[in-house]
């Protein structure tokens, strides 16, 4: 299949064709025909199945043909959760429209707002924003949304879970009535269900696989560790085995610092990323950390949420999160698009259950390794590790693994995204349910189980 044949006109082609895709991603096929058609969507799909080409190639076709002569005003809105996902989005939007005569803007909070004011004065035809900021424009009324015709609510979840519902439904209530609306979301639960059945009429419902469920090629791992040894052991995994790249998860913003504050003080570069952090301290982390300059990036979950980082070497779990879905969130982002990764959580007895969570949402036990000379809470059973792949064959024993199994064969071929997309149409009876609904699929399929650890 050819992005062609999915209807998009030849400049679009060129722009992905130039940026190197040559097929479209299975919610790439699903979601353009339907939204070059016109009609409203609710996609089942999170970062990393190529989402944001998936809504931003047809929304840029339905615009550029219907060109408005003139200043125009702005014609297509996209909410975005966080200012990196904005960035995101509207770069993506530039690139793939390089080739129309379509102006973007991104707006977020924790940068002066005159400049905005100032660029919303000139053309904006695709409007790429955080809720917050959007909203202070509106009250200011810097900003005019009434000749909005499409909505793209992008990570729509991820909104809920960081309370902008409210700021969402204020937006909403200022665009016309008439429009077309794109929502995506990684999961379902009630709260999506109702913002979809509110805001979407007769939706396709496209779901791809979670990014994860195909992703036989993350390592996953559990160094069962002490509490109060974690920065050491941390420290000692990344200098022992030389790790580039690694994306380091805290449970709050005062730990990241603290973290990579350590890291520093032993010759590991690393910047920590959070709320708390200019908007300029942010971005500056993150080119680094993209270009691999910057050998640890430490990351509260909302900071690194629909950031991409494609093809990490590494994600680790400095602290297990409270939700078990953001497990997965947070694991994905390690072995993308065909390359392996790495997912190591480090993980002390107040976690058990954490973990037990985790390993019931994954529906499998993740494989433990003991590192010699940290101390392990004897309540935080392990077991011995197989040739770091916990595959069953070979020898093993405690202590072995870590760094290990690179370089192994893996199970499953795993395309970038896989997975069998399912497609509706028409509005069913209440809101919109697509398979695996609930708080959503979870990971299957992957090989690799050692024996159980009689949970
Ligand atoms: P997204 O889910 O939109 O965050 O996209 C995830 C990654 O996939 C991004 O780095 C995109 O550049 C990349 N991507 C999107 N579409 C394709 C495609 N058709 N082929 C290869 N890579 C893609």
């Amino acid at each position: 299949m050819s992005f062609a044949s999915l209807g998009l006109s030849a400049e679009l082609v060129r722009a992905v064709t130039e940026r190197g895709y040559t097929e479209p991603t299975p919610i790439q096929a699903q979601a353009i025909p339907v939204i070059l058609k016109g009609g409203d969507l609710m996609g089942g799909a999170q970062t990393g199945t190529g989402k944001t080409a998936g809504f931003t190639l047809p929304l840029l076709q339905r615009l550029a043909d219907k060109q408005v002569v003139g200043k125009g005003h702005i014609r297509a809105l996209v909410l975005t959760p966080t200012r990196e996902l904005a960035a995101q989005v509207e770069e993506s939007v530039r690139m793939y429209g390089k080739h129309l005569p379509l102006k973007s803007m991104m707006m977020f909070g924790g940068v002066n707002i005159n400049p905005q004011i100032k660029q919303l004065l000139g053309r904006v035809d695709i409007l790429v924003a955080t809720p917050g900021r959007l909203l202070d424009h509106l009250q200011q009324k810097t900003v005019d949304l009434s000749h909005v015709e499409i909505l793209v609510l992008d990570e729509a979840d991820r909104m809920l879970d960081m309370g902008f519902i409210r700021d969402i439904k204020r937006v909403i209530a200022v665009l016309p009535k008439k429009r077309q609306n794109l929502l995506f979301s990684a999961t379902f639960s009630d709260e999506i269900k109702l913002l979809a059945d509110g805001l979407l009429t007769n939706p396709a419902l496209i779901e791809v696989a979670r990014r994860n469920q195909t992703a036989e090629l993350i390592e996953q791992r559990v160094y069962p560790v002490d509490r109060e040894r974690k920065r050491d052991l941390l420290t000692h995994l990344i200098t022992e085995n030389n790790w580039f790249q690694v994306l380091v998860f805290t449970r709050t913003k005062h730990g990241a610092n603290n973290l990579a504050d350590h890291l520093n003080k032993h010759d590991i570069p690393a910047m920590a990323i959070h709320g708390n952090k200019s908007q300029a301290a942010r971005t500056r982390a993150l080119a680094e950390f993209k270009t691999a300059k910057l050998q640890v990036l430490v990351a509260t979950d909302i900071a690194a949420r629909g950031i991409d980082i494609s093809e990490l070497p590494h994600v680790v779990n400095y602290e297990l999160p409270n939700v078990a879905e953001d497990y997965v969130h947070r694991i994905g982002r390690t072995g993308r698009a065909g390359s392996s990764g790495e997912a190591s959580s480090l993980v002390c007895i107040d976690e058990k259950k954490l973990l037990n969570d985790i390993e019931r949402l994954i529906k499998r036990d993740i494989p433990v390794v003991n590192v010699p000379g940290f101390d392990v809470d004897p309540r935080i059973k392990a077991e011995p590790i197989l040739n770091g792949s916990n595959r069953g064959q070979g020898g093993g024993g405690r202590g072995q693994g870590q760094g290990q199994g690179r370089g192994q064969p893996r199970a499953g071929g795993a395309g970038r995204t896989g997975g069998a997309p399912r497609t509706g149409g028409g509005k069913p009876a209440g809101a919109p349910k697509p398979a695996g609904a609930g708080r959503g699929p979870v990971p299957s399929g992957a090989q690799h189980r050692s024996g159980g650890r009689g949970r």
